[in-house]
């Protein structure tokens, strides 16, 4: 199907691209890659009378370190955040959450922003921005405000972002001594998309998990922190045996989608399965 007719704009700059949401209101959506608006467009979900390009604004792609941070560019494609020496080197776990999207094509054309500001319940880097602490900044109407990845996700493809407002660039903290992360999924066999996505983010100090930050994709209506991993983990020696007991506790106290493909208890048992493997591998790398 072909989309409801539109009129294409290509925003020269962040504040073009806010000027143009407040003019067109209500009828306006921003497009990066286009890879989650333009299949809803194209089913007439999503039937914008605006569209407003922010792939090519300059500034927004790129990736620098500042200030013991990394810092991407919201149009950033997920192709260039997998393979940058850059985050490969400081914060693994995006980097392989990004090359694990997909295919080529949606790699190359997709952008951070785009899917975090998509907020799809399946999407990978929602919950690797919820285990890394990022924080995302959004330029709007009333300037630029700072969000904390744990205030952002609301609920299926919802955010904190307001109708206004343009994703500019992420956050992440780059981590302390003796803490890594890693990012496991199960993808769904034809988008890739995780069934159950698990982002583990672990310090050690001398052999104890000091701090945990777990999150989760793909069970419920979005990322969301598996609180119940954390608490397992703090102050636990770092071997299989607590990593076990951890990942037992994948699902608990988190609401979970149950669907025709996929019944909840299938998603529970794979949730356990998939975190296991993450925190093993976290703690890996964080202990060098
Ligand atoms: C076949 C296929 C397979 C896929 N597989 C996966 C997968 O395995 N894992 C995964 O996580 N994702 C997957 N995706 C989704 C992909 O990662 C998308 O690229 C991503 O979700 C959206 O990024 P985009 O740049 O294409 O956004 P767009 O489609 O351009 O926009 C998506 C939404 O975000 C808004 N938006 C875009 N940029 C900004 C911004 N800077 N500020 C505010 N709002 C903004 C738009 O208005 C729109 O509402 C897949 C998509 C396809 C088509």
């Amino acid at each position: 199907m072909y989309p409801a007719p539109f009129e294409y704009h290509r925003a020269s700059s962040a504040e073009d691209a806010v000027a143009l949401l407040g003019k067109y209101g209500d009828e306006a959506k921003l497009i990066a890659g286009g890879h989650s608006l333009l299949p809803l467009m194209k089913l007439r979900f999503a039937q914008p009378r605006h569209l407003i390009d922010v792939r090519r604004i300059p500034g927004l792609s790129g990736i620098r370190e500042e200030k013991g941070s990394l810092w991407v560019g919201a149009a950033t494609p997920h192709a260039v955040v997998a393979t940058s020496a850059l985050v490969q080197a400081t914060l693994p776990m995006l980097a392989e959450a990004a090359g694990q999207i997909g295919d080529p094509q949606v790699r190359n054309l997709g952008t951070l922003g785009g899917s975090l500001a998509h907020a799809d319940p399946s999407a990978d880097l929602p919950a690797v921005a919820l285990a890394l602490s990022a924080e995302l900044v959004a330029l709007g109407p009333r300037g630029v405000r700072t969000l904390q990845a744990d205030a952002f996700f609301l609920d299926l493809m919802t955010t904190a972002l307001g109708q206004g407002e343009l994703l500019t660039e992420v956050r992440f903290p780059k981590p302390e001594a003796g803490s890594a992360g890693a990012y496991e999924k199960y993808p769904h066999p034809a988008s890739r998309y995780a069934v159950v996505g698990v982002a583990a983010q672990l310090t050690l100090v001398q052999g104890k998990v000091t701090k945990a930050r777990v999150a989760v994709t793909g069970l419920g209506t979005k990322a969301q922190r598996a609180a119940a991993v954390e608490t397992a983990l703090v102050g636990k020696a770092a071997d299989e045996a607590t990593f076990g007991a951890a990942a037992q506790r994948a699902t608990e106290g988190l609401k979970l989608r149950s669907d025709a493909q996929m019944p909840e208890a299938y998603r529970r048992a794979l949730a356990v399965t998939v975190a296991k493997r993450a925190l093993a591998r976290a703690a890996s790398r964080a202990a060098g």
